[in-house]
């Protein structure tokens, strides 16, 4: 691999979180420009060594983001209040990919699935400025 490749793919290896092709430069402070860790991402996915899906939310658009595929495949939500994802852990939808491929006779080789909304750490937020407003005397 090249030492791009390299870089990049330690960069999704050492990552808590999927990351964007600008997260990755970021990661890799600059020293690879965009370009470059896209082909590379590009190729770290043809190659199976990373899995990607394309998110969209309102503070970064559409965007693609990339994550190791050394670790089990897993699913991540996206906080549309702090923008950060959460682990969901490992797959838990093989079950219903078994019954699609048994109801319709299908083969499924790949899929992509994310969750999207509020984490629990703004929703507990929210609760708290709620409380906050309904006791404040003014
Ligand atoms: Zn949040
Ligand atoms: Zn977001
Ligand atoms: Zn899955």
């Amino acid at each position: 691999m090249t030492k791009a490749r390299t870089a990049v793919l330690a960069a999704l290896d050492g990552a808590t979180e999927p990351l964007s092709a600008a997260g990755v430069v970021s990661k890799l402070a600059d020293t690879c420009d965009q370009a470059t860790v896209y082909r590379a991402l590009h190729y770290l996915e043809a190659q199976g060594h990373a899995e990607s899906f394309v998110l969209y939310c309102s503070e970064h658009g559409v965007e693609r983001y990339y994550a190791s595929a050394s670790a089990p495949h897993r699913h991540w939500f996206h906080c549309e209040s702090c923008h950060r994802f959460v682990d969901l852990g490992a797959c838990r939808i093989g079950g219903l990919v078994a019954d699609v491929e048994r109801e319709l006779g299908l083969h499924v080789s790949r899929h992509t699935m994310y969750l999207s909304g509020t984490c629990a750490a703004c929703l507990a937020g929210a609760a708290c400025l709620a409380q906050v407003s309904g006791t404040s005397p003014a």
